[in-house]
């Protein structure tokens, strides 16, 4: 293991003060769990010159929900306080499921969402859910803020588009649609502690007192280098009433947007046998929670 700083800056301005003297890339790592990065360090996957723990920062550890603006979830927030979040768990059922499923009880009080969306792992649970809602990645550094849609957040395995001086402040989630539901389900061979083999998250919105859908988004983990939506599985979808028929249909239409490889967790073709059967369950959970029979 190379040596490294260990810096806690108290501040947004300290923080930037660490990334400002970064002299190239991924000198300055952000520490928030360490669930990915101590590993990371210790086996010379990373080799940071410098090793910046933000939770003493505020503003990284922000929760809360702002009507007509949505959901913020500061990055260093722990899972385990983001799935109990009242508005999380009345909103955003997805989100909540996603954060339960990170590791084990000890994991989640420990991992953030900001630290698995910037480890960027295309197996990542939390990052599903956080695109269906259309997500935004909220980005800062020295030079400044800039928000991204969390869905081109990703660049491929592991990589992403902050910069070197960049960290990630926060994500914030818009409010859900009138009549919408989420859902977020994963396959692994055992039943917790594992690394997802597909991960499904679905968001439907239907018109009022109907099965017709005039929104949909699902987004597929695990089977490309980057969390990808399934756009044709979602044109399916939208503009139809919601029958078992036309959720089989979108299942086999989700595939079109898996570009999966084989694997110890699978092959090509049990991840994208996987894909259709997942997405059909999660869109059958959605239609459940919305109280319509398919
Ligand atoms: C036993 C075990 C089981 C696990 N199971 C799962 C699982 O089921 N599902 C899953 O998705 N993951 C799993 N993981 C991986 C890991 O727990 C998650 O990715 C977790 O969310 C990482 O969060 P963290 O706060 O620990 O991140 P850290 O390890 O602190 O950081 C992760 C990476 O992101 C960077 N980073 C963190 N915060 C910021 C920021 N604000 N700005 C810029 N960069 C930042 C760090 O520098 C590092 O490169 C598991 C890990 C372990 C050890």
């Amino acid at each position: 293991m190379k040596p490294f700083s260990y810096v806690a800056p108290k501040s947004l301005q300290e923080a930037f003060q660490v990334l400002a003297k970064a002299s190239g890339a991924g000198q300055v790592r952000a520490l928030v769990g360490g669930t990915d990065l101590i590993d990371q360090v210790r086996q010379n996957r990373r080799t940071p010159s410098v090793v910046m723990d933000v939770k003493r920062i505020p503003e990284m550890m922000r929760l809360d929900w702002i009507p007509g603006e949505g959901l913020h979830i500061g990055a260093a927030v722990p899972c385990t306080d983001t799935a109990a979040f009242p508005t999380v768990t009345e909103l955003y059922p997805s989100i909540q499921e996603s954060c339960g499923l990170v590791g084990s009880t000890q994991i989640q009080n420990r991992a953030s969402i900001g630290g698995n969306v910037c480890n960027s792992a295309p197996s990542a649970d939390t990052v599903p859910p956080l695109i269906s809602y259309s997500a935004r990645a909220v980005i800062i550094g020295p030079r400044g803020r800039r928000e991204v849609p969390l869905e081109t957040f990703f660049t491929g395995p592991g990589q992403n588009v902050l910069a070197p001086d960049e960290i990630l402040l926060e994500t914030i989630v818009p409010p859900p649609p009138p009549n919408s539901s989420g859902h977020y389900l994963r396959f692994i061979p055992r039943n917790e502690m594992d690394i997802a083999v597909v991960g499904i998250a679905s968001m439907i919105v239907l018109a009022p007192r109907s099965s017709q859908c005039t929104q949909a988004r699902i987004v597929l983990a695990s089977v490309a280098p980057t969390p990808v939506r399934a756009r044709a599985a979602e044109a399916v979808l939208e503009g139809k009433t919601i029958t078992a028929a036309l959720i089989q249909q979108a299942g086999e239409a989700a595939v079109e947007a898996a570009k999966p490889i084989t694997d110890v967790r699978g092959t090509i073709e049990y991840r994208k046998e996987l894909v259709k059967v997942l997405t059909r369950r999660t869109l059958g959970l959605c239609m459940d929670s919305l109280g319509r029979k398919v």
